[in-house]
């Protein structure tokens, strides 16, 4: 049997070692004491199927059967003021969002102001319970005889007839190395002696409100303001209100900027009749991004017993069911059942 690392303890790299556990022996390994620690502990958690680039709507509508009992209903909504006819109408159509009433918009959130001039609206947009899919994931990678190692950084890589994957003392080997280390994935790829793609890591902030005027939010639908220039979501009880920020930054331990964070709660607030009194907590992750936007899977073009699974930017939950199937299905030479196209769009072979 194949021995398999993955390097990176994320939504991408769990869910690549649980599809590859089946047909091969897998070790994982994750710097941090935890699985998700970074951009997979800190995103919105959100499915939303025409969100991403035209590859990244092909895995999203892949995956949807397998997030099924993932899902809990959230609903999207867009909004328009004046002046913003051109953006409002391009978001609708890209979501596939029909237009409704502003009237209506004020059914599903109650405290939008009068500047509001469009609105539209669809229901099919989710929730993901993004913890319980990590831990499942790992579950299946341990039942099927892998392992799963935290608290464990990779230091050095080196090459003889196999990878040689070194963790300060311990040094771990195999015979396939798949990249999954999201903003690290250009600095692995370099320790394995392999040419960077060029992967950006992108920050986006999220604040957590209290619930507005004590509004019950549970029933909110997502709302988004055009051209994705910030967004609120509810959150057990709670209201999260990113800036969609998208600064690039070093691969590190993300921390929100207080002045991204206050000029998108100052966007938010120009929707909507509740002043922000109170910012409960605040937070940052990195959406790593190919110079594309799009995902990097499948083997290396140059070393091919490295294995490309990066930049799932802002996508890396909705997209992962499909993403780590195809990676799969390249990697123990199944035949995949993503169509031709696309998985010429993810290869590493485009750059
Ligand atoms: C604010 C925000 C909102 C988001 N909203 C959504 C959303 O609604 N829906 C959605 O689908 N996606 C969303 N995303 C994107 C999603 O969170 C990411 O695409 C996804 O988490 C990326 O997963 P990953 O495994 O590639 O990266 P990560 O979760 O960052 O995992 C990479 C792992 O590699 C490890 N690593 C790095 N270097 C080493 C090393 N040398 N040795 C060992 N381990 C190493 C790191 O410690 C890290 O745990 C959002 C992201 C953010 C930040």
């Amino acid at each position: 049997m194949t021995d398999i690392i993955v390097i990176g303890g994320g939504i991408a790299g769990v869910s690549a070692a649980a599809r590859l556990s089946d047909g091969a022996r897998v070790t994982l390994i994750e710097g941090e004491s935890a699985l998700g620690y970074h951009a997979s502990g800190r995103s919105a958690a959100l499915f939303e199927e025409n969100y991403g680039a035209p590859s990244v709507v092909a895995l999203n509508k892949a995956s949807a059967a397998y997030q099924q009992p993932y899902l809990s209903p959230r609903g999207f909504l867009l909004l328009g003021r004046a002046g913003e006819d051109e953006q409002f109408e391009a978001d609708a159509e890209t979501l596939k969002c029909p237009e409704i009433s502003v009237d209506d918009a004020r059914g599903h959130i109650p405290i939008l102001n009068g500047a509001i001039t469009r609105a539209a609206y669809h229901a099919d947009a989710f929730d993901i319970d993004t913890d319980r899919m990590i831990q499942d994931f790992a579950k299946t990678v341990r039942a099927n005889g892998g392992q799963v190692l935290t608290g464990a950084p990779v230091t050095s890589i080196t090459r003889g007839k196999q990878w040689f994957v070194h963790c300060g003392e311990n040094a771990f080997t195999a015979d396939i190395l798949v990249n999954a280390a999201g903003a690290w994935a250009d600095q692995i790829a370099t320790m394995a002696g392999v040419a960077p793609i060029g992967i950006m890591p992108l920050r986006r902030s999220m604040a957590r409100l209290p619930a507005p005027a004590g509004h019950d939010v549970n029933e909110w639908p997502i709302f988004f303001g055009v051209g994705e220039t910030w967004y609120a979501k509810p959150d057990a009880g709670k209201l999260l209100v990113s800036p969609a920020d998208e600064d690039l930054v070093e691969p590190q331990d993300a921390w929100a900027d207080d002045m991204v964070l206050a000029e998108g709660l100052d966007r938010y607030s120009q929707h909507v009749t509740e002043p922000v009194t109170r910012v409960e907590t605040s937070w940052a992750g990195l959406r790593s991004f190919a110079p594309d936007r799009t995902l990097v899977m499948g083997r290396d073009p140059h070393i091919h017993d490295f294995i490309w699974c990066a930049g799932q930017g802002g996508y890396g939950f909705q997209t992962a069911p499909a993403a780590s199937q195809l990676l799969a299905d390249l990697v123990l030479g199944r035949p995949p059942h993503i169509d031709a196209d696309t998985i010429k769009s993810l290869s590493p072979a485009r750059f």
